[in-house]
């Protein structure tokens, strides 16, 4: 498995503003925010891609993961206006980090269809 940049935000090796954590899971702030409130919600075991996963095997996580993006769109009072939440998977889906992760988008009207 490789070794990206979040596996070090989650070993505390490079800091983040970190928003949630629990034993299986962790969010924290876009470094390069594309909306007002823009969130990173990751498991804190290394899945590169959203193709990669195995729902038997990991359907906890992504149960978890949506779980933690309404507690945080709420949190972050962006529920009742509405938001958005992307999966981007692979080089066409946009991905530059190979350690799944969704994006929790909010605080201003998103577009469509997506760049
Ligand atoms: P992707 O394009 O892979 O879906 O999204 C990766 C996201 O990670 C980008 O929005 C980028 O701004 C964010 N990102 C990359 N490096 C860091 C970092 O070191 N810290 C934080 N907080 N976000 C990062």
């Amino acid at each position: 498995m490789g070794d990206t940049i979040f596996s070090k935000i989650i070993r505390k090796e490079i800091p983040a503003d970190i928003v949630f954590e629990s034993e299986n899971v962790l969010a924290f702030k876009d470094i390069n925010p594309q909306a007002p409130v823009h969130i990173l919600i990751i498991p804190k075991i290394e899945i590169p891609r959203i193709s990669d996963l195995d729902m038997k095997e990991h359907g906890y996580l992504i149960t978890e993961i949506f779980d933690i993006a309404n507690k945080l769109a709420k949190d972050f009072q962006i529920s009742e206006d509405g938001f958005r939440l992307v999966f981007n998977c692979g080089s066409n889906g946009g991905q530059e980090v190979e350690h799944l992760h969704l994006h929790l988008l909010g605080g201003r009207q998103m577009k469509w269809p997506p760049g």
